[in-house]
């Protein structure tokens, strides 16, 4: 199914602009030669200053979906004598579980419900670990952690702090060295609003000191920073996408920088918030991101209906959400390409679905 014409609002892909749709249709070039390493050597530098991180940090881009980064970071980091503490506060929280089980890494199952761990000092389980691992933007239910909060915590049990940053970068702040984070996750296909297919790993040098030698050829991080020393990766990279990343970073330089880009998310998705208030919608989290806003019918309604029929009768996308949360909740992204005019078409749609005349 190809949605041309449907207005999208899914928490990835996201809607990407012309100008980065337009590379997408060019050619794709050789890359191994120093004009590509250029390339990766931009998006890294301009990565690291976006995330303010340490001194010495490098980034590893990975041709693959977000996903293998959170496995790699795991892979390459981590080792049975660790003790990792993973936040588990839904579908992604319990993928970082699934990760630590599969590779034989001990951890604990930290499920968290209605908090965003600003208290995390009393709610942590009381054990000795090495690790915090987290989803900075639960996605399944539209839930913001406190990064400081957990930073603070994980500085004072010298804790390696490990960050999926995937569906809040560019949107929600993220500061690695005020939140003394060691290791960012970063994927193409959320705020970044570029095709999916990219995922990037930062590695503060704390993180980097802690690479293990792993059993994997394609992921084995070692090999992937001795390679970007020269601007190059060790296979094919996801050349059209790092280029149409290159121009996404320029694109947010030029319009203001990180700081306009998270205040323009605040801004529209304030306005998504606002509009629909009369609506029988109700927040789901108190802890929203910009990213993304989470609703539950008030009246009865099921929440899948809501979606099917706002993509049927209005063309418009949202999210629903699977299993035991189907018929409870749905969500809206304001990821990409965004705008309160773009936002109005969903804003629209809902009142005409409820009845109610828009203001
Ligand atoms: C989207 C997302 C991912 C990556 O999922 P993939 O399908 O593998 O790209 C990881 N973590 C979070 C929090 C996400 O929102």
């Amino acid at each position: 199914m190809i949605y041309e014409d449907y207005a999208i609002f899914t928490p990835g892909p996201v809607k990407m602009s012309e100008e980065i749709l337009e590379i997408g249709a060019k050619q794709c070039p050789y890359f191994r030669n120093s004009a590509f390493s250029d390339v990766s050597f931009y998006c890294e530098r301009e990565l690291i200053k976006m995330l303010n991180a340490p001194e010495g940090s490098k980034l590893v881009f990975l041709t693959a979906s977000g996903t293998a980064g959170m496995e790699a970071a795991v892979m390459n980091l981590l080792t049975k004598n660790d003790n990792a503490l993973v936040v588990n506060g839904g579908g992604f929280g319990s993928r970082f579980v699934n990760i630590c089980a599969t590779h034989g890494v001990p951890h604990a199952d930290f499920k968290v419900k209605n908090t965003n761990l600003s208290d995390i000092e009393n709610l942590a389980p009381k054990e000795n670990f090495s690790t915090l691992i987290v989803n900075a933007h639960e996605t399944s239910v539209g839930h913001l952690y406190d990064l400081d909060a957990m930073g603070a915590y994980a500085k004072k049990n010298d804790l390696l702090y490990i960050v999926d940053a995937i569906s809040m970068l560019v949107t929600d702040h993220l500061d690695m060295q005020a939140s003394n984070i060691d290791l960012v996750i970063a994927s193409s296909q959320k705020g970044l609003a570029l095709p999916p297919g990219l995922t990037m790993v930062i590695l503060s040098p704390r993180a980097i000191e802690r690479l293990q030698d792993i059993p994997s050829l394609y992921f084995n991080f070692k090999d992937y920073l001795k390679n970007g020393e020269r601007g190059q990766t060790p296979y094919t990279p996801a050349v059209t996408i790092m280029l149409q990343l290159q121009a996404r970073l320029e694109q947010i330089n030029r319009r203001g920088g990180i700081s306009q880009s998270i205040a323009k998310a605040k801004e529209v998705a304030d306005y998504f918030r606002a509009s629909i208030k009369s609506l029988p919608l109700k927040e789901y989290s108190p802890y929203m991101p910009n990213a993304m806003t989470t609703l539950t019918p008030t009246d009865g309604k099921s929440a899948m209906d809501i979606v099917n029929d706002l993509e049927e009768k209005y063309k418009v996308m949202v999210c629903p959400n699977g299993g035991a949360e189907r018929d409870l909740i749905f969500r809206v992204s304001h990821m990409g390409e965004m705008s309160k005019e773009y936002t109005d078409i969903l804003i629209n749609a809902l009142l005409d679905y409820y009845g109610v005349k828009a203001p």
